[in-house]
């Protein structure tokens, strides 16, 4: 756990979060701004600052996200599709350092993205 970090309190229950999911190494709930109907992240219980920051060892950790992802897509029934996004830095857009999936869902997605 990172001291600083958002998604490591949340993760540890010092801030709260509604989980819709949790097992052994990642939770899963509602973004706090919502950008689609269905707008969740999934974080993993590791703290790993970015996308930037992975390497080989969390190669099984990686794929259980994405899996993750997939999983609460079909328990939602985002049947016509969705979004997984990883916003990595800041030209990638991304505003906590904890390696986060959003999985958006629920309308129609344009492309590129803004
Ligand atoms: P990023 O911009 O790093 O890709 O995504 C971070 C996301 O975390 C943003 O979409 C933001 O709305 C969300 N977020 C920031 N603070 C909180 C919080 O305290 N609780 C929840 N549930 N989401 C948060």
């Amino acid at each position: 756990m990172a001291t600083d970090c958002l998604f490591c309190k949340i993760i540890e229950g010092k801030i709260p979060a509604n989980r819709v999911h949790e097992d052994e190494l990642c939770i899963g709930f509602p973004d706090i701004n919502p950008q689609a109907p269905v707008h969740l992240l999934i974080i993993p219980k590791q703290h790993i600052a970015s996308q930037a920051k992975v390497a080989a060892e969390h190669t099984p950790l990686l794929g259980h996200l994405l899996a993750t992802a997939a999983e609460i897509a079909r328990t939602r029934k985002l049947d016509g599709g969705y979004r997984v996004v990883v916003n990595t830095g800041d030209d990638g857009g991304q505003t906590v350092n904890h390696l986060h999936l959003h999985l958006l869902g629920g309308r129609h997605m344009d492309w590129p993205p803004g």
